[in-house]
């Protein structure tokens, strides 16, 4: 009986979906070419794809050179491209949290490899839970599936573990399939949340041979990749310049090895009619640094390299080819999908629907990172940060008032951070302070929940100093 009344609850709510559904396609129908205004099946499918430690800047698309991502330059070019989007912090846990529950760190609390984002927690998989959304969660990167995934409302979330220091997207990329197989032919009718979490471009860069021979520095072929890794984490210090652009070098390879595993996931999920009028993100967590300012992989700064991410929207009916060039925050990402999907806005989501900016133009809006915590436990070199236009102010820890301690660039003029404006102007600086205090007052208003704190296991440890985040 149970099952019966549940079940016509959702063939009532997937019913409600098509009516909005169609309303909204009828008026867009005048608007946009017929090919796009066909009329769905039902509620579209979701996919997000998180590719962790994936920089902005090696996407053709975003302007790299290299040709590293011809399959995500040619999705790019089906839907929306947010040349100017931040993730919340610059670490794995804190950042996918935001993702998911359009919520800063300080506001959901995952701020250490141990916090399990709280239950309490609204998230963009919960809320479409009313249309019947079946969620697969699908992650190479372990620690995020332990402590966010799971809470998220995934009814499977997949952490998978290997005594290798990273796992590759290939077996997780076959489990997503055979889940979307499985639940296919228990419930036909069901829309999908699929959400990948992969870890290529993450430390340690070992890409196979065939794409670290495109891109391996002349002078350098041949020399043991995880033993200049292993140079980067112990003997920072001495890492030269060619230590450097092996390094880049071999990420570029994982970057292009990435690319195409992603052809091959979306391929398959063709195959399987997935992505039929399906609504589409690719992002990362965050980026990586390769000693611009001085420090080596992510986590503990908020430059740039670590914050500035892809971000790759395709919607059904929503204009191809576009590109965005307004600050946006990967806690936009969640209030889109409701968007997307016609529903109400979540008012506990701190981030803004960017279909109207897909569509036209807006007013811009302050853009804000935090690092409360490192990924290494040791004290950040920012805990704040904010883009306004083209000016971002950073904050160094204990720098609460406008004397303190901060960095202003303007990033028109000089993108890479590389010089702080010699002599800020004072009034501009207290401006910017006063607003990011004034936001993160708010933030903390709006009740924070308390993530929930678990001491290690000896095993996670290990993963953990694998990865080499842990002594
Ligand atoms: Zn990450």
């Amino acid at each position: 009986m149970v099952d019966r009344l549940a079940r016509r609850a959702l063939d009532d709510a997937i019913a409600s979906f098509h009516r909005n559904r169609g309303l909204a396609m009828l008026l867009l129908a005048g608007l946009l070419p017929t090919s796009c205004a066909r009329r769905p099946t039902g509620p579209p499918n979701v996919v997000v794809v998180v590719v962790d430690t994936l920089r902005a800047d090696r996407l053709g698309c975003y302007g790299n050179p290299r040709g590293l991502t011809p399959f995500l330059d040619g999705l790019a070019a089906r839907g929306a491209v947010f040349r100017n989007a931040y993730a919340t912090t610059s670490w794995t846990n804190p950042s996918v949290a935001s993702l998911f529950t359009s919520r800063y760190p300080s506001q959901h609390q995952v701020t250490t490899f141990f916090a399990r984002l709280s239950p309490e927690e609204v998230n963009v998989v919960a809320k479409l839970d009313p249309l019947g959304y079946l969620g697969g969660g699908f992650s190479a990167n372990f620690g995020v599936a332990d402590q966010v995934g799971r809470a998220l409302g995934f009814r499977s979330c997949h952490a998978y573990h290997t005594n290798k220091p990273k796992l590759r997207a290939a077996p997780v990329i076959e489990a997503g399939l055979a889940w979307v197989d499985r639940v296919r032919r228990r419930a036909p009718r069901r829309p999908l949340f699929l959400y990948f979490q992969f870890m290529e471009p993450h430390f340690p860069y070992d890409p196979p041979p065939e794409y670290r021979r495109r891109f391996d520095p002349p002078g350098r072929r041949g020399d043991d990749a995880l033993a200049i890794n292993k140079k980067l984490l112990v003997e920072t210090k001495a890492i030269t310049e060619d230590d450097l652009a092996l390094l880049r070098s071999l990420y570029d390879g994982e970057v292009a090895l990435m690319d195409a595993e992603l052809r091959r996931l979306f391929g398959e999920l063709e195959k399987r009619r997935v992505l039929e009028h399906a609504l589409v993100v690719v992002t990362a967590d965050h980026g990586e640094e390769f000693k611009e300012h001085g420090g080596i992989v992510h986590g503990d700064s908020l430059y740039n390299e670590v914050l500035r991410v892809p971000l790759i929207v395709l919607a059904p009916g929503q204009p191809a080819g576009r590109t965005v060039a307004q600050n946006v925050s990967l806690v936009d990402v969640a209030p889109t999908l409701l968007d997307l999907l016609h529903l109400p806005p979540e008012p506990r989501f701190e981030g803004r629907s960017l279909l109207p900016l897909w569509q036209g133009d807006v007013p811009p809006v302050d853009v804000v990172a935090e690092l409360p915590t490192t990924a290494f436990g040791a004290a950040p070199r920012h805990t704040l940060a904010l883009v306004r236009g083209s000016i971002k102010l950073l904050v160094r820890p204990d720098s609460s008032d406008p004397s303190g301690d901060t960095e202003t660039y303007d990033l028109a003029r000089d993108p890479a951070e590389s010089a702080p404006h010699p002599s800020p102007p004072d009034a501009d600086t207290h401006l910017l302070l006063e607003a990011l205090h004034r936001h993160e007052t708010a933030l903390a208003e709006r009740a924070p929940t308390h993530a929930e704190h678990r001491p290690p296991s000896e095993t996670t440890r290990e993963r953990l100093r694998a990865l080499g985040y842990v002594n």
